[in-house]
């Protein structure tokens, strides 16, 4: 596996599927999803022009950045975040896309209080209404999104959606479209205040460019760039 033809290819992908959607491929974020992956292999992902990473576990999160694995690159956090937990992300990550719940939200601004910071945060949606899966339900998100405004240590940045995994390509075209609507609307409803909605997290290695085709403006992307991951569980 060669990491920066990799990139190479990701990037390349990334702005085909822009032109051929209209868009501009500037509009467009790769973010590096680095779970389970090393210092080293985030290092050389940064050097190969990787300019965000996104972090699932906050014990991850710390580690690398105790080693300074993400020198030159920006850090979201993407994965579920606990209540518990929050003291180690806010601060540390640039955005977090996982924030699915009025308490989650009010730890984080509670936390940002105190450190006297506006954290940036995403909305994340369970847009397939899946059981067991993080995301607040669509119909909910107009009410978070109200009580994220009222919050002066965050800024509501946009959503994220993670969709099931799709059984076939194309397949989880109707959720990105979804989505969009969705972030749309949101968008209009906070043009009133200092909210700056700008970011429309969705599509991962095998649907980033469906996402793109139906507005993404950031992709999170692990597999094609780092190659598959050991199973959850295994030592490394
Ligand atoms: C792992 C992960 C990704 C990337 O998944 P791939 O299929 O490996 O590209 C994207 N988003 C989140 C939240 C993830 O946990």
């Amino acid at each position: 596996m060669d990491l920066s033809q990799n990139v190479t290819a990701v990037q390349e992908k990334i702005s085909a599927a822009a032109w051929a959607a209209g868009r501009d491929p500037s509009e467009i974020t790769l973010c590096a999803a680095t779970k389970v992956q090393t210092d080293e292999t985030i290092r050389a992902a940064i050097a190969a022009g990787i300019r965000v990473c996104g972090e699932n576990r906050v014990q991850e999160l710390t580690a690398h950045l105790a080693a300074d694995a993400y020198a030159g690159a920006a850090v979201h956090f993407i994965g579920h975040l606990q209540t518990n937990k929050v003291k180690q992300v806010v601060g540390q990550a640039d955005l977090i896309h996982s924030v699915d719940s009025p308490r989650l939200l009010q730890a984080i601004d509670l936390q940002a209080d105190k450190l006297g910071i506006v954290q940036d945060i995403l909305l994340e949606v369970n847009i397939a209404g899946e059981v067991n899966k993080g995301g607040i339900a669509p119909a909910e998100l107009p009410a978070l999104a109200e009580l994220a405004a009222d919050c002066s240590h965050v800024r509501l940045r946009g959503l994220m959606a993670i969709p099931p995994i799709a059984a076939l390509p194309g397949d989880n075209k109707k959720y990105f479209s979804k989505m969009r609507n969705l972030y749309v609307d949101i968008m209009s409803k906070m043009s009133d205040n200092q909210s700056v909605m700008d970011c429309l997290s969705m599509g991962m290695s095998a649907d980033f460019e469906d996402a793109i085709a139906e507005g993404a403006t950031l992709v999170r992307v692990g597999t094609a760039l780092f190659g598959p991951r050991p199973p959850m569980g295994t030592p490394r």
